[in-house]
């Protein structure tokens, strides 16, 4: 029996305890974790995989970037991989968990600096532990007009976790990578670049020009492990003078098409400027309530069900909630065009003023699309109870037939394994993020299973209809990678083996190494 609950493929217990302690060396022992007690925060997950194909063997937290290159080079002596994290709140993802069993996890949540931030050019240069609390934080004690752009774990991740994974907020900075602005990469050789204006030595525009000159590489250091982001820029929202949330309901299951149709051409535009969210009845009732209470079956909820649920309780089949932002004068002038485009297209536009200052799904909206912390919406796990959770999140044409079809594939998969049709589509400039929440009760192990296969056939199915998903779960990563073809797998294994020939950053992510 191993003193370890995994260890790295093809390292000895021996070899490994010499690496325990040269890495025990370098960050002090108490940062060195390596005990099933000690490593049981990083085996909890949300998604349906065996816990044992992803068992970390070890943790390290080094505290600056001099001790994560030390590391490194370790790593490349023992041939012992580490899977970076900042934060390691990628719920319904992986949460901290890596791609294969028995890596090293890199816990960056120690360098945790925020290191500037400008309220003349509203930017800012965090290191890889920063909360979007803290950064909150620190922007509400200096009383700055800058607004911070939070996913829905908000409180607890990370902007350099969430950007590096390509997450969404929903201000009108919610791509977050769109809104990024240079990074520090430690490279598995141990080489630190700095990407775009970074790379110029006394650069002060590093954090306001993204392409600096030649190549830009910063697409390369998200989703993937060809370095070790250390540092990022962001560009932060000005706090606007107004700003004007609402909701907009639709009755029926089909409004979907209605309802982006006239989202659209305003999103583009940018009357409607954010990343807003269009949720069906199903994710409007789960964030409040539990299943048991309003269906108590088991099998799928009929559609006819649904609607009368929807009703009762006061949302729509489908609910769009976005904001405008500005002057009292220019949210004014847009109020009119946007009030009549909905309703137009037979939406019902509801207000604060209309709702009232209790609706806890109203609220929630409100805040985030603000940039405020909330963790509302974890209210989605309590609905089936049981810990299971997984994003499903292919990407659809902001156009509302595309949507429509989307939402028939998808609910033909979902109610084969009785899992309901949670969904949502986060409005983006020309694109819609579909998100699917599958859940289901991870103490089941035949709830595991369902789980998984209907990702697997969901993923099958969309593909075949020229669809793929943003981001993946660390048990489907190899998968997705080979639906977007065998020309990029190809490309990506060359610049892994050219960066890290020694295989040592996160082996597996997204599909490559491993
Ligand atoms: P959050 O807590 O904001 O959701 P995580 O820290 O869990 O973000 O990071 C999400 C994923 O992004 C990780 O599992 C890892 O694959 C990748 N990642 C996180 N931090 C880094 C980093 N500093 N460098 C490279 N990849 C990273």
């Amino acid at each position: 029996m191993s003193k370890y609950i995994a260890l790295p493929r093809g390292v000895d217990e021996a070899a490994f305890d010499r690496a325990i302690a040269e890495f025990k060396a370098i960050v002090g022992a108490p940062h060195v974790l390596h005990t099933a007690e000690d490593l049981a925060p990083f085996l909890k997950i949300m998604i349906p995989a065996q816990i044992e194909a992803h068992a970390p063997s070890a943790a390290i937290a080094p505290a600056n970037v001099d001790e994560v290159q030390r590391i490194l080079a370790v790593c490349n002596r023992y041939k012992t991989p580490v899977w970076p994290i900042s934060t390691g709140k990628n719920f319904g993802y992986g949460s901290a968990a890596p791609a294969t069993r028995g890596q090293i996890i890199l816990d960056l949540k120690r360098m945790n600096r925020i290191i500037e931030v400008d309220p003349d050019l509203c930017t800012a240069l965090v290191e890889s532990g920063v909360t979007y609390q803290q950064l909150y934080d620190y922007i509400k004690e200096r009383k700055l007009p800058l607004w911070i752009d939070p996913p829905i774990p908000g409180p607890v991740a990370g902007p350099l976790g969430n950007t590096v994974e390509r997450g969404v907020g929903y201000t009108p900075y919610g791509e977050h990578f769109l809104f990024s602005c240079g990074m520090e990469v430690v490279l598995a050789d141990g080489q630190v670049l700095r990407t775009g204006m970074g790379a110029m030595p006394n650069s002060n525009t590093w954090q306001v020009f993204k392409w600096g000159y030649g190549p830009t590489l910063d697409g390369i250091f998200t989703q993937s492990n060809f370095g070790i982001v250390t540092k990022l820029g962001l560009w932060l929202m000005p706090a606007p003078p107004a700003y004007k949330p609402f909701v907009v309901r639709y009755p029926e299951h089909a409004d979907i098409a209605k309802a982006i149709d006239t989202v659209r051409p305003l999103r583009i535009a940018q009357i409607i400027p954010n990343a807003g969210t269009v949720s069906n009845a199903l994710w409007e009732l789960a964030v409040i309530n539990r299943r048991a209470d309003l269906y108590p079956k088991a099998g799928p909820i009929p559609d006819a069900t649904v609607l009368d649920l929807a009703r009762k309780h006061g949302v729509g089949a489908w609910n769009v909630y976005t904001a405008l932002y500005g002057t009292e004068e220019s949210i004014a002038a847009n109020w009119k065009i946007v009030t009549a485009a909905f309703k137009a297209s037979g939406g019902t536009v509801l207000t604060q003023e209309d709702i009232g200052p209790n609706d806890p799904l109203f609220n929630y909206r409100r805040d985030v699309m603000r940039g405020e912390l909330t963790m509302q919406e974890f209210g989605l796990y309590n609905w089936r109870g049981g810990g299971g959770s997984m994003w499903f999140s292919p990407v659809s044409q902001a156009r509302g037939s595309e949507t429509l079809k989307q939402m028939g594939l998808a609910k033909r998969v979902l109610d084969k394994y009785a899992i309901d049709y949670v969904g949502l589509f986060v409005i983006g400039w020309r694109d819609m993020h579909h998100i699917i929440d599958i859940l289901y009760d991870r103490s089941q192990p035949e709830e595991m299973t369902k789980a998984h296969r209907c990702y697997d056939e969901l993923l099958d199915d969309f593909a075949r209809e020229g669809y793929g998903v943003y981001r993946t779960n660390i048990d489907f990563m190899s998968k997705v990678a080979n639906l977007y073809g065998p020309v990029k797998a190809k490309v990506n294994r060359r610049i892994k083996q050219a960066l890290d020939p020694n295989g040592i950053l996160a082996p597996g992510k997204s599909g490559i190494g491993g």
